[in-house]
């Protein structure tokens, strides 16, 4: 198949939310991107309208069972199917895929993120828990993710795009928004009524439940820090997380001559994924019905968030000035404390103290490695899930 001047683009996550944004913009250009390869983890139906849809050669199901089954599904047609983790590793390093986007839930595409990297492809990243997880590595790599990563998460987007054509010391402070979630007003006392319902329903965004429910708790402005220290190479004393409940304005950066960037757009992940997919040009989404009317110059409010009702903040604030073992604790934690929530098992107000006590319970060495951070996730979701009778 010849993809002329084309962007050839393998998406992983491709079946979730973010992914969705991504092949919405490769939907509506045609002419500027061929979808090379998809995977996700195991949900055939989906990616099996996708296969139909955009024709790739190449897709990966990391549940074998699930690529077993797909397999069987298109066993006549070419399509080439890989099953198991290591088939993420595969896919990024195809010669004929030109750009990475890694959209999955997860640690399992870290392997995926350091060879498409290795491999000197472009890269795009929503993926949250890789960078936490493996972020302090990364860096000690000597990749300078800063130059190489294309941040798809909408508020280091926007910082990313703050920072282009910027020196790095001459940055002073970055903030990170935050719409501040649905509770952003609702009194203390009665945090105890709310329900995996009411906390997945976000005021402005569209998103899957997990980072729902960490959006709710501001648990996801806290793993946002984290991103930031390790994408941007900035520590976390020159980060801040600041509410402004509309989501317009994503990312702020200060200089030291005192200028303040902000960028900002309407809520929709479609916006991101465009400028990551096709940068240094900018395209043209008005055939796409972006919610641009959603912008509005009488609503740009800002405000400090109160810790003491969002106590998950705190503890990844204390987990970005510690680091050490603590981002993958905190990954590995919450994640299972969501679930927890999200079942029924714990209540909305034990997430941050379920993930507290699990953080001040390791008393082991500093992970030596990428490996054994990924290890100390397993650990932190396995006493999590103790605490949470999960
Ligand atoms: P979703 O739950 O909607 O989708 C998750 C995607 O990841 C699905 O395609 C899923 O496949 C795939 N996946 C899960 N586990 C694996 C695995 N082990 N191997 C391969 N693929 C896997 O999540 P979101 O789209 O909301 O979020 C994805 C990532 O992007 C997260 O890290 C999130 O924090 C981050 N993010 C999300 C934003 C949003 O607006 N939603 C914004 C910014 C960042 P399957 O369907 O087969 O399970
Ligand atoms: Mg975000």
């Amino acid at each position: 198949m010849s993809y002329g001047n084309k962007k050839r683009l393998c998406i992983i996550g491709c079946t979730g939310s973010v992914g969705s944004s991504v092949l919405s913009i490769c939907r509506h250009f045609p002419d500027k991107f061929v979808v090379r390869s998809l995977a996700a983890r195991s949900n055939t139906k989906k990616i099996s309208s996708l296969i139909n849809e955009f024709q790739p050669s190449l897709v990966a199901l990391t549940d074998t069972e699930a690529s077993n089954l797909l397999r069987s599904q298109y066993s006549d047609n070419g399509l080439k199917i890989l099953g198991g983790e290591k088939s993420l590793v595969e896919l990024v390093s195809d010669p004929e895929v030109d750009h990475v986007v890694i959209a999955s839930a997860g640690t399992s595409s870290i392997p995926a993120l350091i060879n498409a990297m290795k491999n000197d492809k472009e890269v795009s990243l929503a993926n949250k828990e890789s960078l936490v997880v493996a972020g302090q590595w990364l860096n000690d790599q000597g990749n300078t993710l800063l130059n190489r990563i294309r941040p798809l998460d909408s508020e280091h987007n926007a910082i990313w795009q703050s920072l282009l054509h910027e020196e790095h010391d001459r940055i002073r402070m970055v903030y990170l928004t935050a719409s501040g979630g649905p509770f952003r007003k609702l009194p203390l006392d009665q945090f105890a009524d709310i329900t995996p319902e009411k906390a997945l329903r976000h005021p402005t965004w569209q998103m899957g439940a997990k980072i729902s429910i960490d959006s709710a708790t501001l648990m996801n402005k806290g793993i946002e820090i984290l991103e930031a220290i390790y994408l941007f190479n900035i520590p976390w004393n020159m980060l801040s997380a600041v509410i402004h409940p509309d989501s317009m304005i994503h990312g702020m950066v200060q200089f030291t001559d005192g200028t303040l960037k902000m960028v900002g757009g309407p809520p929709d992940m479609r916006i991101p994924a465009a400028i990551c997919l096709s940068y240094p040009e900018r395209l043209d989404l008005k055939g796409l019905d972006l919610p641009v009317e959603h912008f509005s110059f009488n609503n740009l409010s800002f405000e400090e968030p109160d810790i003491n009702r969002f106590p998950c903040l705190r503890l990844a604030l204390e987990v970005a000035r510690e680091q050490g073992p603590f981002p993958p604790i905190l990954i590995g934690a919450d994640e299972v404390a969501v679930r927890a929530f999200l079942s029924g098992h714990i209540s909305f107000m034990d997430i941050p103290e379920k993930i507290e006590k699990v953080l001040h319970s390791y008393n082991g060495p500093i992970p030596g490695g990428i490996e054994d951070a990924r290890e100390l996730v397993a650990w932190a979701g396995r006493k999590c899930s103790e605490l949470c009778g999960y």
